[in-house]
């Protein structure tokens, strides 16, 4: 018998090896989905935020912070960028500081799941999303249509993907 000729349980075994390597890919894909886990759902990681100085301001800064990301979010995002956005948005429907807030925001994202197909659709999908919590607390509704100007950072050229080899200034 030729010695590079494979035997056939060494092919076999192989074979298997080879299987493993494309399901568990598969596994990548599919397990790793950006929710939360079900034995938490609908909880938060904190109480009620019961001063009302403390939570407007948490409010202002975090809805800044949704805002611009979503200002800067690709008009093009990959399934890793919209499941990275999705698993966020998720997490942070749990760690968010004001836990009745939290437990809201949860729902909201049950609910109507964010569009994270690109730019437009998770700016347009926060700003009516802000303007949920804004008719429920009774504050003034947003345009919309002017969302994306009003959130213009400043914070550079649009790269969309930093890439410090390469967006060096
Ligand atoms: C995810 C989340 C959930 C919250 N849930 C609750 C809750 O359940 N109960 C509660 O009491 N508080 C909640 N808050 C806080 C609340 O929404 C306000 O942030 C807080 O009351 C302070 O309000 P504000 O009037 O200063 O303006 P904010 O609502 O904080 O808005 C800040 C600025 O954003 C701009 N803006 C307003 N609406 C929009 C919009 N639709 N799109 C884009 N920009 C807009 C305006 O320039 C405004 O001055 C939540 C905050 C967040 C981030």
């Amino acid at each position: 018998m030729r010695k590079d000729l494979l035997s056939d349980s060494k092919l076999s075994s192989l074979k298997n090896e080879l299987n493993q390597d494309v399901s568990s890919k598969d596994k990548l894909e599919t397990v790793g989905k950006p929710t939360l886990p079900l034995e938490i759902q609908g909880q938060a990681l904190m109480g009620k935020m019961t001063n009302e100085t403390l939570r407007a301001d948490l409010g202002r800064s975090s809805w800044y912070l949704l805002h611009v990301m979503a200002s800067r979010y690709p008009h093009d995002p990959t399934k890793q960028e919209r499941d990275i956005a999705l698993g966020f948005l998720n997490y942070f429907s749990y760690l968010y500081p004001c836990g009745d807030c939290a437990v809201h925001f949860q729902k909201h994202l049950k609910k109507s799941p964010p569009n994270l197909d690109d730019r437009d659709g998770f700016e347009q999908w926060l700003c009516k999303t802000h303007n949920i919590v804004n008719k429920m607390l009774g504050k003034p509704i947003f345009d919309c249509l002017t969302v994306h100007d009003q959130y213009d950072c400043g914070c550079g050229p649009d790269l969309v993907r930093y890439n410090p080899e390469k967006d060096r200034k």
